[in-house]
């Protein structure tokens, strides 16, 4: 009987998650790029202690944050965006009812929609998954993304981890560790270019620095 080792046993499995906690679905009705811009930058101060992931940008914004903890900022954040936006409203939880209304409140107004990933194991749209990595002793790594429910119910058993990425003959031992890693999840929010293309609309008055302001204020009224 051979003593090599098998180069398909698991040896590792890594989990890379967001902080977890709960989620919220922020909603804002824009006016104008300016109003866009404004938005991003006082989602972009907030991704610097939370999760953020864009779900829409233009006429409908909307972005998904998820929160350790009740962070006071968002409570600011949430009061800054009744006074300074036409209509915006907060949704406690993501869920498939409320990822539709965005969808559906931004195809109506042309609005930029970002997909979010699909979970390997339930085929749920997850806007903080969970990468599950398994590491082989010789073999190349597997990889997957699922949602916090699906690993959670695996989670004891690294076997059903595995069973996860490949329902197939990945084997595990006793010595297969599984390591699991939380931290905040960045997301881009745009790319460069449009970035700039959003800096430079032009028709519509800039806010130049007072959404920064705006946002350092919200900072500062949090802490
Ligand atoms: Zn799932």
């Amino acid at each position: 009987m051979s003593t090599e080792p098998d180069g398909s046993m698991v040896s590792s499995i890594h989990l890379r998650a967001g902080q977890g906690g709960a989620c919220r679905v922020f909603l804002v009705q824009t006016r104008n790029r300016a109003e866009v811009k404004h938005v991003q930058l006082l989602f972009d101060e907030v991704a610097q202690y939370c999760s953020v992931r864009p779900l829409a940008l233009g006429v409908t914004t909307a972005f998904v944050i998820q929160s350790g903890d009740d962070h006071p900022m968002l409570a600011s954040l949430e009061q800054i965006l009744k006074e300074d936006f036409k209509f915006s409203m907060v949704h406690g939880g993501f869920n498939p009812v409320i990822h539709r209304i965005v969808e559906d409140l931004a195809m109506e107004t042309m609005s930029h929609l970002y997909p979010l990933p699909l979970c390997g194991g339930c085929g749920c749209a997850e806007p903080f998954p969970v990468w599950l990595t398994i590491h082989r002793f010789s073999e190349r790594r597997l990889k997957g993304l699922f949602c916090e429910r699906c690993v959670s119910s695996a989670c004891g058993d690294p076997q059903a981890l595995c069973r996860l990425v490949d329902p197939g003959a990945l084997k595990t031992s006793p010595q297969t560790s599984v390591v699991r890693k939380r931290s905040i999840l960045r997301f881009g929010m745009t790319r460069g270019r449009e970035r700039e293309q959003a800096a430079d609309a032009d028709g519509d008055p800039s806010p130049g620095n007072s959404a920064l302001n705006d946002s350092k204020d919200l900072i500062r009224r949090a802490s």
